[in-house]
């Protein structure tokens, strides 16, 4: 039993918000991606997938990696946004109005990038 709770600890990698968090910042992901040579990480850290948090021992297997189901799986599940504290304060019954608005906004937002969307594939 021990050993099954164990090995499912050492498996797991960064969650999901904390990969949101990677991802929001550019600079975060370009030293992510350049990360200095370490002995102690699989590919001295040199293959390292930013969604996954999975470091390769090659750059075929990051490739790979890139193309396969749990890497389309993960970046599907991050395009979502993770809870906000907004959201979890809704949840409770607190700043309702003030959720709403952020929800209105957000909606807006992403319509706006959709019809941008739409519109540069009209272009091409
Ligand atoms: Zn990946």
């Amino acid at each position: 039993m021990g050993s099954i709770r164990r090995s499912k600890t050492k498996r797991r990698t960064r969650d999901l918000d904390q990969v949101h968090g990677d991802l929001s910042s550019e600079i975060t992901v370009a030293k992510l991606k350049n990360q200095p040579l370490d002995e102690s990480k699989p590919g001295l850290g040199q293959y390292y997938c930013v969604e996954c948090a999975k470091y390769f021992e090659t750059d075929f297997a990051e490739v790979v990696h890139r193309r396969g189901k749990n890497h389309k799986r993960r970046v599907k599940l991050l395009k979502e946004q993770p809870y906000s504290q907004g959201e979890i304060d809704a949840a409770a019954g607190v700043g309702v109005e003030k959720y709403f608005e952020f929800v209105s906004k957000y909606e807006e937002e992403k319509k706006q990038r959709q019809e941008e969307k739409s519109s540069s594939m009209q272009v091409e």
